[in-house]
């Protein structure tokens, strides 16, 4: 046995073998798979085996794409058939909001590269026969769905690595993994050691145990999951051709042909874990579980209906297997945090659909650094402390019950909540306030009217909080508003380095003392990191702030390039709290509250001042995301209830008003301000995104200065820009085409109504040889071209004037 390697992969399951590939294929060769039985011995061997490249998240999809592309590729390197069946696919909708929906969602494949197609019940009949339409009303169409041999596949990949220079265990299961205080691991097996610079968790079923070898938890759990196999059914004796991949998504069934019978699978809404404590070490090989039947009652009923001749067909074999989930049902892949060269590619719902994603992004990562493509939505990072094995469990149940589920852009799933609540909860609900969640932490969305139910109506349209949300918002341009700025991820840096750190970390300008700088961050790549905010406290004091959700993204990437030698980087989100005040009149009302000068000479736009408000001591932050003259008021948690309280008293006159993020996302809609997963990520460069002019270009050293100099000179493909749509009751809300002549030149990246503009808006990628004043541009605003215009137009206060008086 080798007693060295570069990568050590724990798992030979399909995500296991497919990193090990990816690996080789992009130059590594010394690199070992450990699996502690033979191949395929998790999840991997009892899979239905189906894929399909349709995913809500445009990342995800994209990975969907190239896992389904590479198996000819992986079929002929190895010389392994994986059983390939390019049979298509259709996703029925048998309901009128179903079907909205579905059309609404289908005008955002030609964004994400798919070629679907929308097909009426007569088409839907031709293609599989064995489907009752008399109430289905469409389907989308994918000719690239299909199904293949889980066994064969997972093989190829083997095979193909092993052809590559990588090197099989099996029957070789990993014990113990310990720190060898050089950077890399000892690999304990129970048939010898491996140092390895690096260790991948793929084990599957068994990752959140390989997790446990180093102290980390990994938010996943097993879960039950039936199929049926039937006996041959005649239509499909008689047919020439295998019936597509049909995916009922009301009845929550899936079906595909097997042989000449079908598989048929389902989504039960009382959704089982399985071995909650631990995953036994002896399980697995071709074990599966006791089938329950009595659970999949209703499921099977609505298949029956759906597939009339099933109640007439013999049941083969009725398989019930585990397989893992996450909280939002999205794999865990990447550098988990905390800890040094160990990687997670686990947590994979749907491995033979992701598998090929999942090891080609995790070995970029690993070789050069960095994905190629934003994978935010499979990054371990995106769940922090909050993902508790409860909070798993509760929403990994949610989320199977509900994975075909509508889910409409303005739903919050309730399941998990409230996990984390700020000082003023009790406050914003006795102000009738509806919560979204970010990071675990409820967040109000709006303030529904007083005596009327604190719930928002599930719409792809405007909702009931359309007209809360519109006062909320002229409050804030024309008298006063406050939100609670909890959900803020803040980062305290200190240390006689600090400032050399943060020269090296962040691509902007670092502010003098008493001082606030956007500060973009960077990959080296010069593709964009973060779009934070610095401000100076002292010498060698900063607060870095930026969006709350990112906090384990930002700390780990802190972590590695930060922290040091007389730099200390310390997350402060939960500790350090406040208000954002922002409107004409929020000078006014903080200097009702405050004996400290606030005036404009004492406290200019992106200054801070250290001063006394209300009974809390503060750091009172000039800036703004609305556009109005604004503060950020930050307290230690334990005072921003009075603050609050005493706010809402001395601004009563005022006409201040509590707002939410709904009203707060308007408000920087009008002014085209981007925010982070929407108009910056890390597939945006600062000259895409418009933030070159906060890029300090000149300055030597920081991270992705040299590609960010090349790309300064190009003209970029795309540009930021923000539309004025013509539409009435619905707005974009990401990932809409934008067509020109039928042409695709672009996509939204987020939309909403400026209520003080009185017109939709939206933020999005426009081909850079379009010009501002192109007439005839479209977007799609749920599943309906509609025209829009782009320009300065649709900014507010474009000059600034307001925010800065
Ligand atoms: C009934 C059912 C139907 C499914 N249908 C589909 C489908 O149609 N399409 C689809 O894409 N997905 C489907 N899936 C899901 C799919 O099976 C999983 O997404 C996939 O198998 C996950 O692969 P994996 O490599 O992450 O994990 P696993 O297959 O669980 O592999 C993990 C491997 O790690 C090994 N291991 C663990 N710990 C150690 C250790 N300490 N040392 C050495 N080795 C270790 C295990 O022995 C195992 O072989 C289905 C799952 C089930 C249960």
């Amino acid at each position: 046995m080798k007693n060295h390697a570069q990568a050590v992969i724990i798992g030979g399951g399909v995500v296991g073998c497919s990193v090990l590939y990816h690996l080789t294929k992009l130059g590594w060769r010394d690199v070992v798979l450990c699996e502690r039985k033979e191949l395929t011995a998790g999840s991997s061997w009892h899979a239905a085996g189906g894929f399909h490249a349709l995913n809500s998240d445009p990342g995800v999809a994209r990975l969907q794409s190239y896992t389904i592309d590479l198996y000819r590729e992986i079929e002929a390197l190895s010389g392994q058939d994986v059983g390939l069946h390019f049979t298509g696919g259709l996703n029925i909708a048998a309901t009128r909001e179903r079907w909205e929906f579905l059309k609404a969602y289908w005008t955002r494949h030609r964004v994400l590269g798919l070629q679907t197609e929308l097909v009426g019940p007569a088409q839907i009949r031709e293609m599989c026969p064995l489907i009752d339409v008399s109430d289905v009303l469409g389907a989308i169409y994918d000719p690239r769905e299909g199904h293949l041999d889980p066994y064969g596949a997972t093989h190829a990949y083997a095979k193909a690595a092993v052809k590559q220079g990588a090197t099989v265990l099996r029957h070789t299961r990993v014990l113990e993994l310990n720190p060898t205080g050089r950077g890399s691991w000892q690999v304990v097996t129970d048939q010898g050691n491996i140092e390895a610079e690096h260790v991948v968790n793929a084990a599957g079923l068994w990752a959140r145990e390989v997790g446990h070898m180093v102290g980390a938890r990994l938010p996943l759990i097993p879960m039950e999951h039936h199929y049926l196999l039937t006996d041959d059914i005649p239509e499909l004796v008689q047919a020439k051709s295998e019936i597509p991949l049909v995916l009922d998504l009301d009845a929550e069934i899936y079906l595909r042909q097997e042989r000449k019978g079908v598989l048929l699978g389902v989504y039960e809404k009382d959704a089982t874990p399985w071995a909650v404590k631990g995953t036994p070490w002896e399980y697995g090989d071709t074990e599966l579980l006791p089938p329950a039947l009595e659970r999949l009652e209703e499921a099977l009923t609505k298949g029956f209906q759906r597939f009339p001749s099933l109640p007439n067909t013999g049941i083969r074999r009725i398989v019930n297997g585990p397989f893992t989930f996450t909280p939002d049902g999205n794999p865990l892949v990447g550098p988990v945090p905390g800890l040094r060269n160990y990687w997670a590619a686990c947590g994979v719902m749907a491995g033979f659909a992701q598998g090929g994603g999942v090891g080609l992004a995790l070995s970029q990562w690993m070789i050069h650094g960095e994905s190629d493509t934003d994978i935010f939505a499979m990054d371990v990072a995106r769940f922090g402390p909050y993902a508790t094995e409860s909070y798993t469990i509760a929403k990994a149940r949610e989320f199977y019950a509900k994975r075909f589920q509508i889910a409409y852009p303005n739903e919050y799933w309730p399941a998990g909540r409230p996990a984390k609540t700020s000082s003023v909860h009790s406050e914003l609900s006795a102000a009738n306030a509806v919560f979204g969640v970010s990071y675990g932490l409820e967040i109000p969305l709006f303030f529904a009217k007083q005596g009327e139910p604190a719930v928002e109506n599930p719409s792809l349209g405007h909702s009931n909080a359309f007209q809360q949300v519109k006062e909320e918002c002229q409050a804030a341009r024309n008298a006063v508003g406050v939100i609670d700025i909890s959900a803020f991820g803040k980062y305290l840096v200190t240390g006689p380095n600090a400032e050399a750190g943060l020269n090296r970390v962040l691509a902007g300008r670092i502010p003098a003392v008493g001082k606030i700088r956007i500060t973009p961050m960077l990959a080296s790549s010069g593709k964009l990191m973060g779009d934070l905010t610095t401000l100076r406290l002292a010498k060698d004091r900063f607060l870095v702030s930026g969006s709350g959700y990112l906090q384990a993204w930002h700390m780990r990437w802190f972590d590695e390039h930060l922290s040091g030698e007389g730099v200390q980087v310390q997350n402060i989100s939960e500790h350090s709290t406040g208000l954002a005040l922002f409107g004409p009149r929020s000078r006014e009302l903080l200097q009702r509250l405050t004996r400290s000068d606030v005036s404009k000479a004492a406290l200019p736009f992106m200054s801070l001042i250290e001063a006394d408000v209300a009974y809390a001591p503060a750091m009172v932050a000039r800036l703004s995301v609305t556009g109005e003259l604004g503060y950020e008021i930050h307290v230690a948690a334990p005072y921003l209830r009075a603050l609050l309280l005493e706010v809402l008293r001395v601004g009563a006159d005022l006409g201040i008003r509590q707002v939410g993020m709904y009203a707060l996302n308007s408000l920087r809609l009008e002014k085209g301000f981007g925010i982070w997963s929407r108009e910056f990520s890390r597939d945006y460069t600062p000259r895409m995104a418009g933030l070159e002019r906060f890029i300090d270009y000149d300055r030597e050293g920081f991270i992705g200065r040299d590609a960010a100099l090349r790309d300064r000179d190009k003209t970029p493909p795309r540009r930021l820009v923000t539309l004025q749509i013509d539409t009435s009751n619905a707005d974009a809300s990401g990932y809409e085409p934008i067509l020109l002549n039928n042409e695709l030149v672009g996509f939204v990246t987020s939309g909403g109504y400026g209520h003080c503009m009185g017109h939709s808006l939206a933020m999005g990628y426009l081909d850079s040889n379009i010009p501002a004043d192109q007439e005839g541009l479209k977007v799609a605003v749920n599943g309906e071209f509609r025209a829009c215009k782009v320009g300065t137009a649709a900014t507010w206060d474009a000059s600034g004037a307001r925010m800065r008086q």
